[in-house]
């Protein structure tokens, strides 16, 4: 079956889907993307996904492509026509088509809108998720603004990179104070000896809100556990009962390893084994 994807009003397929030479995205990463993860024919979080998406959008300044409930609706016709159970959803919205200038276009634009779909293999997921990952630390050197979600992502690809090439699953960004921002595509949690769940707190400009951060705490909350959110030290996680990374795609997924030293007994914890069990029931469910 071949691959359907939505471009500027068109379903078309994978190989005659395309933008503009002088899409605005293409030529200079003016624009913003949102990822939803799609479960036994769910997509989850939707709500939280689209708020994230106008927020990002209101901060470069670009408008809705389509109206919120249009873009619904693509997206959900989207994973119909593809025939999409476990996956991903994406959607891209650029400033749009214009000659190319630094400076927004002086005439008005269009916004440009893609959205597709992929399959994820949910057995591969589901053992990142039982087994964990290690990660690696690199010094944080994106740009001061990464709590909107554009896709202007070199620093993020250089460091998946380094994290492929080291064999590791992601990469943590540390801080010139030493402390761990977010991974490459991924929040980054510790929980302590103590048992308290730490993340970094989202309300100011150093990482992106993640969603499924905001439904890990109301998981965590449902579970009785403690959540402090506070900055924490490469040290300090190297020192923790435990370590994750959520994600819309990885969920709650186990650190076992930093920089190639094991956390605690080297093997997924039981905090962050409860949290991803229990994620599918808390997160909202849109049927798809
Ligand atoms: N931080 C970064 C840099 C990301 O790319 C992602 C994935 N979109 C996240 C955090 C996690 O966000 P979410 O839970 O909304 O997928």
């Amino acid at each position: 079956m071949s691959r359907i994807a939505y471009v500027n009003g068109s379903y078309l397929p994978h190989r005659q889907a395309a933008v503009h030479i002088e899409d605005r995205g293409y030529q200079l990463s003016d624009g913003v993307y949102e990822v939803c993860e799609i479960s036994d024919g769910y997509i989850l979080d939707m709500t939280g996904h689209l708020d994230r998406l106008g927020r990002s959008l209101s901060e470069l300044r670009i408008a809705w492509p389509v109206h919120r409930s249009a873009l619904v609706t693509i997206m959900k016709e989207v994973v119909r026509r593809n025939r999409i159970r476990d996956g991903i959803v994406y959607i891209q919205v650029t400033r749009g088509v214009a000659p190319r200038d630094h400076a927004f276009p002086t005439h008005p634009v269009a916004p440009a809108l893609v959205v597709t779909t992929k399959r994820l293999d949910r057995s591969k997921l589901d053992a990142r998720r039982r087994d964990g990952i290690s990660v690696i630390t690199l010094p944080e050197n994106r740009w001061e603004r990464v709590d909107i979600k554009t896709v202007s992502l070199i620093g993020n690809v250089l460091a998946r990179q380094a994290a492929v090439e080291a064999g590791a699953g992601e990469a943590w960004y540390v801080a010139p104070d030493g402390t761990v921002t977010e991974g490459s595509a991924s929040n980054a949690w510790i929980v302590t000896m103590d048992g308290e769940i730490i993340t970094r707190p989202a309300n100011d400009h150093s990482i992106l809100r993640g969603i499924t951060r905001a439904t890990t705490m109301r998981v965590a909350e449902r579970l009785g556990l403690r959540i402090v959110e506070r900055p924490f030290t490469v040290a300090e996680a190297l020192a923790a009962r435990e370590a994750f990374i959520t994600s819309a795609t990885s969920r709650v997924t186990p650190v076992i390893m930093i920089d190639g030293q094991p956390i605690a007994n080297g093997r997924p914890g039981s905090v962050s084994q409860s949290l991803g069990e229990a994620f599918f029931d808390i997160a909202e469910k849109t049927p798809a």
